[in-house]
């Protein structure tokens, strides 16, 4: 299986953008602790991100895929661009309040593909805000 393309941002550049995007999405009420973090202590394989909404609310914790353990793995075959993957979970925050849809149900992918959506319009925000 091919291997996937890693990129990485500095960590204090991933803070900025986070703290950007809880601004732009009204989101700065929330606590949210970003962890880089190995794929073992991941829920789900195969994933460079997730995110745990605790509390129910107001606080949540994103893991971030630690770059040292996608090259580990030998068999990370996605492409991981950290700045991406981030504004996705950023996204879940934003839309957590409606119900996430079973997994490998129609409504779930398409749940994904609107989260995926929303994570690239904030990294377009992002790339924006940083070129001037
Ligand atoms: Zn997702």
């Amino acid at each position: 299986m091919a291997r996937g393309t890693l990129t990485t941002y500095p960590e204090p550049v991933l803070r900025d953008a986070l703290a950007f995007w809880l601004r732009v999405c009204r989101l700065e009420e929330w606590d949210v602790v970003l962890k880089l973090e190995r794929g073992d202590v991941f829920t789900n394989k195969d994933v460079s991100g997730e995110t745990a909404i605790l509390k129910q609310g107001l606080q949540a914790e994103i893991l971030l895929l630690d770059p040292v353990s996608y090259q580990a793995d030998g068999a990370a075959c996605f492409d991981y661009d950290m700045l991406l993957t981030l504004a996705h979970e950023v996204g879940h925050i934003a839309l957590w309040s409606w119900k996430r849809p079973e997994r490998d149900t129609t409504d779930y992918v398409l749940y994904e593909q609107t989260v995926e959506r929303v994570g690239r319009l904030l990294v377009q925000l992002w790339m924006r805000r940083a070129a001037t």
